[in-house]
């Protein structure tokens, strides 16, 4: 048995050329089994490359993605802080009646909820113009208005409302005044 030391070289090049496959199975079993070694070592150190590649692609990606939603997020608080909420911004003539861009909406829980057709800025009631309370939690206010605030702004803007399905009811086929099913009925 041999005592003498493998030598392992972790950085050796994957591709062994002819030449050095021939002389190195011509020389003894330490020679072959450097040879051996260094080929697995070599397929494995490409292996974890190419995994750390792959990671830093995922990373890289993962951060370009979390820098563009901030860049995004910043840009809507930015508009929705400079925003007059109103129609025709800077287009009015002073006989013009101030109408905001302000949209209600009622959801079927009979929630209200508040926003700016033009920069996507939302209200709900419990806002004040110090915060926005989202789940529970307090949010400061980029626009400083709050629900009191935003429902004073006249708006020719019609409210909108969840369609509300009726609940219980079967849906029923229409028919005629003898009791023919008309399916295709359109109303
Ligand atoms: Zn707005």
């Amino acid at each position: 048995m041999s005592t003498e030391k493998v030598n392992v070289n972790v950085n050796a090049p994957v591709a062994v050329s002819k030449e050095e496959m021939t002389e190195a199975l011509r020389g003894n079993d330490s020679a072959k089994m450097d040879l051996l070694l260094n080929l697995l070592l070599g397929q494995k150190e490409r292996e974890l490359k190419e995994q750390e590649a792959k990671q830093r692609g995922v990373d890289q990606q993962d951060f370009t993605a979390r820098q563009e939603s901030k860049a995004y997020f910043q840009k809507k608080v930015t508009d929705q802080s400079r925003c007059s909420h109103m129609k025709g911004n800077g287009t009015r003539t002073p006989s013009q009646a101030i109408d905001y861009n302000i949209g209600t909406h009622q959801y079927i829980d009979g929630r209200f909820e508040k926003k700016c057709l033009t920069c996507k800025a939302k209200w709900e009631q419990s806002d004040t113009k110090e915060f926005f309370v989202r789940n529970g939690r307090k949010f400061h206010n980029w626009t400083g208005f709050g629900w009191d605030e935003v429902s004073r702004w006249p708006s020719t803007n019609k409210i909108t409302r969840s369609e509300i399905p009726a609940a219980g009811k079967p849906e029923s086929v229409p028919t005629s005044e003898d009791g023919t099913e008309l399916p295709d009925m359109q109303f």
